[in-house]
């Protein structure tokens, strides 16, 4: 493709993606195909010769469109928010073309110095501690990885790293309702799944620091060496919220490192009314929260912030000669501060986004967010038929339909279940489940870009309507 082919088919598509966010609420949320429908409409092998892209493109529309699950309807509820916003598709675009690899200075000087100040950015916009480091990771699950990796060097003087494991049996407490990147991490990190303590947690679904208090002065009297807590603030299945001031305490007296998991929630703490989220932050190691879930920005954005910034970069650290220059003193090279070597200039999209709105759009947009949900909240409750099971902490709901209380559970789960897989399957909006306490519970969070009360109001009427006619077809069958 030469730059002129190149200059008219960009207009073409940006016309398509202006088109395509104008009239996104006239696709079905969730992708309707069945599996292997799309593998088995493309091609067996590489075309040999070139294809013109006219030809390519019209494929995109026939073959791939229909089997793209719509994250940026705003009627999908499903999972996490993973929204993006002009701004931020406008820098996306940028940082293709410009194909830059920002792994030390002086590949890119404006990327690693775009880098510090976004971040910088964000540290002051979320309350985090004053003389933090951030650093722009791919994904939280990454990030993760790296506070266990620097928990592990830091307390064995960078050891492991030189020498490998020893005997030595390290722990890692987390509680039983933590994200699944944190096993995954556990496991990578070379500790073994089965030193990873799940500590029990509250009617809320939050971390019992009494029972992490226990289970860690149990893990010594049997000699084994308590490493790293990780608090999740905002966790997968409910957004409970771990009771981080007392979790920061107890590492405290233990000396172990506490990271803290905010992927989803962690941009709420743009809003003061949410502060309270990290009251005791000051005593964790690091942080994580996702741009790219609920901040306006296109995966991929996780936002990594730590307090001892040596530690890291010492754990990662390598200098092979045709990568070493001169700046090192003045400069970050970020490739010490994570596991890729290459990076991608992320920070633009967040410049982008976060100058577009300001603090104050991003802030309204997600207190918006949250009052939406706070509003549903109170017709589920209100409701007779339906009810919440875990408390709302900020944009997602957890709830059931109990059309009467004779049904026994193993009945209801049936019911809830049919009445997702429906709702799921008119396209009109995409929620999905989780278990709590054995029940099958609908969860939804509000949490898209353009979402607004109608859509909402449109969900709920629906949700209601699709549960009586699976009820009263139950009955009648
Ligand atoms: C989404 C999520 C993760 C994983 O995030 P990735 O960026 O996809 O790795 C981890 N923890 C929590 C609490 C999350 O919500």
């Amino acid at each position: 493709m030469n730059n002129k082919e190149f200059r008219k088919h960009a207009h073409e598509l940006v016309d398509w993606m202006a088109d395509y966010l104008e009239n996104i609420e006239q696709y079905p949320v969730k992708s309707q195909v069945a599996p292997k429908d799309i593998y088995n409409k493309l091609t067996d092998s590489a075309p040999q010769k070139p294809e013109e892209f006219k030809t390519i493109f019209d494929d995109f529309q026939k073959i791939i469109m229909p089997g793209i699950t719509h994250w940026q309807h705003p009627s999908f509820f499903a999972y996490f928010p993973a929204n993006t916003s002009p701004p931020s598709i406008l820098g996306e675009m940028l940082t293709s073309t410009l194909a830059a690899q920002c792994m030390i200075w002086q590949t890119s000087p404006a990327a690693a110095e775009l880098e510090e100040q976004v971040m910088i950015w964000l540290q002051r916009m979320l309350s985090l501690p004053k003389g933090w480091s951030g650093v722009i990771q791919d994904t939280a699950s990454t990030a993760t990885l790296a506070a266990l990796l620097s928990a592990r060097e830091k307390k064995t003087d960078y050891q492991i790293n030189r020498y490998g494991f020893a005997q030595r049996k390290f722990r890692i407490y987390c509680s039983s309702e933590t994200h699944s990147s944190i096993d995954k991490a556990v496991k990578i990190a070379g500790f073994g799944v089965e030193n990873l303590v799940k500590i029990d947690v509250d009617s809320a679904f939050a971390m019992k620091p009494d029972e992490l208090d226990k289970a860690i002065s149990k893990d010594i009297e049997n000699e084994y060496i308590p490493l790293c807590v990780i608090a999740t603030l905002g966790t997968t299945s409910t957004t409970a919220v771990d009771p981080l001031e007392n979790i920061g305490e107890i590492c405290q007296k233990y000396n172990l490192w506490l990271h803290v998991d905010a992927a989803f929630a962690g941009s709420a703490l743009v809003l003061d009314e949410m502060k309270w989220m990290i009251k005791g932050i000051e005593s964790a190691d690091s942080f994580v929260f996702n741009p790219h879930k609920w901040m306006f920005t296109n995966f991929d954005c996780s936002a990594y912030f730590v307090k001892d910034s040596e530690a890291l970069v010492k754990t990662f650290e390598i200098m092979p000669e045709y990568l070493k220059t001169n700046e090192k003193e003045t400069v970050k090279n970020y490739r010490d501060w994570g596991i890729p070597l290459g990076r991608r200039f992320r920070a633009l999209k967040l410049w982008f986004v976060i100058r577009s709105y300001g603090v104050e759009g991003i802030q309204s947009k997600i207190r918006y967010h949250i009052e939406l949900a706070s509003d549903l909240e109170k017709k589920i409750k209100e409701h007779p038929q339906f009810e919440l099971l875990a408390p709302r902490s900020l944009n997602l709901l957890c709830f059931r339909f109990v059309p009467n209380r004779q049904l026994n559970s193993e009945k209801l789960n049936e019911l809830n279940q049919k009445i997702l897989e429906s709702l799921n399957a008119s396209g009109k909006l995409f929620v999905t489940h989780t278990k709590l306490h054995g029940k099958y519970v609908l969860r939804m969070q509000i949490g898209q870009t353009e979402v607004n009360k109608t859509h909402v109001d449109s969900a709920w009427k629906l949700i209601q309507q699709t549960a009586k006619e699976l009820n009263n077809h139950k009955k009648s069958s």
